[in-house]
């Protein structure tokens, strides 16, 4: 089948031929209908993580359940899936206690990285090993995952469209309704303004957040945030960031939400806190990046740092759910779609996602 491999950040990213083992016990193909290009994709391709290679890229996806492997229960072939890049085990500490996204071995896939959960990888070109990226490689025309992580939608729900759930939307409405529990009434802020941190607003609205404030460098960005649910918008090109927000809100938000991961939005998303306030790290940083904050006045006005791991989303139970609100129409995906395009724009896709041009492209294979 045709895939996007990378190899090496300074290496073009291209489509080329790979072989797909068929799925093994527990696990299924799925036809990938599309895959969203996300700043996941980018850390790689940047070679600020660098998980082990030839990989192919990609790990938001969704498409149509094509075979089973050996005792796979709950899928048939024609179900409609989204992915899921954390595949919940079902058996360890985490999951028992329906903390899905804390799963000791889909962090496990995560951190070492390029096969799925046995520890093999399904993919190969010429008789070498190809590796998954968080065990999904969705920028292909089929992948092989866990069936734990292909999660049944209803099947009257675009299938193009909803690939968003797997990661950017699942991971910023998640991080409002279940890492942070953001209450009604609630002052919000939210730094960056892409597939993810409008995710995010949306969430807030959903949670009838009372202040939602959008942070972005580009006027497009946050002209679309006040239309998903935005009270406020600041151009932080022409400002500096914080400062504008205690000009708006002079006592501070409840909760601030780094959508962005870079260690100045960290940092300004830690100062933006009132009493009480709950920082929210939802972006993610290269490997091995430090923040600093100053204990003494987060201990003083009681706040808190919360790390974000995929929204901690329950992926059978929310994902699903996500489906349903956007049928629904109260949270809105098709603004999140910046274009639709082949396969072989993938490289320059990842270009555009770089240039902050693009919210969200989906790849159609
Ligand atoms: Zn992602
Ligand atoms: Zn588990």
């Amino acid at each position: 089948m045709r895939a996007v491999v990378f190899t090496a950040p300074d290496a073009p990213v291209a489509v080329t031929d790979v072989e797909l083992a068929p799925p093994g016990p527990g696990e299924v193909r799925v036809k990938i209908a599309a895959a969203g290009v996300c700043h996941s994709d980018l850390h790689v391709r940047r070679g600020e993580w660098q998980p082990p290679v030839p990989l192919v890229m990609g790990h938001e996806g969704s498409g149509i359940v094509a075979a089973l492997g050996p005792g796979v229960r709950g899928l048939a072939e024609g179900d409609h899936v989204v992915l899921s890049w954390v595949a919940p085990c079902g058996q360890c500490r985490y999951c028992r206690a329906g903390r899905e996204a804390r799963c000791q071995v889909a962090a496990t896939v995560v951190a070492t990285g390029g096969t799925l959960p046995d520890g093999t990888s399904r993919l190969s070109r010429d008789g070498e090993t190809v590796y998954h990226y968080l065990g999904v490689s969705s920028f292909a025309e089929e992948a092989v995952v866990p069936a734990s992580g292909a999660i049944k939608v209803r099947d009257d729900a675009p299938l193009d469209v909803i690939a968003l759930v797997g990661c950017a939307v699942a991971t910023g409405v998640g991080a409002v309704t279940n890492t942070a529990a953001v209450e009604s009434g609630a002052q919000v802020a939210v730094i960056g303004c892409g597939g993810v941190g409008l995710s995010v607003i949306q969430g807030a609205r959903l949670a009838g957040a009372e202040r939602i404030v959008a942070l972005d460098l580009r006027s497009e960005k946050l002209a679309l945030a006040a239309r998903l649910g935005a009270t406020d918008v600041i151009d932080v090109s022409a400002a500096d960031a914080a400062q504008a927000l205690r000009d708006l809100i002079p006592d501070g938000v409840d909760y601030a939400f780094d959508a962005i991961g870079r260690i100045s939005t960290t940092e300004q998303a830690i100062s933006m806190l009132g009493l009480g306030g709950a920082a929210v790290l939802v972006g993610l940083p290269p490997t091995g990046a430090r923040a600093s904050f100053e204990p003494l006045v987060l201990a003083e006005a009681d706040q808190r740092i919360l790390g974000s791991n995929y929204g901690s989303v329950r992926p059978a139970i929310d994902i699903p759910a996500l489906v349903d609100r956007y049928m629904d129409g109260q949270l809105s995906l098709d603004e999140l779609v910046s274009s639709r395009r082949p396969l072989e724009t993938a490289s320059a896709s990842l270009d555009d996602l770089e240039a902050g041009l693009a919210l969200r492209t989906l790849l159609i294979p």
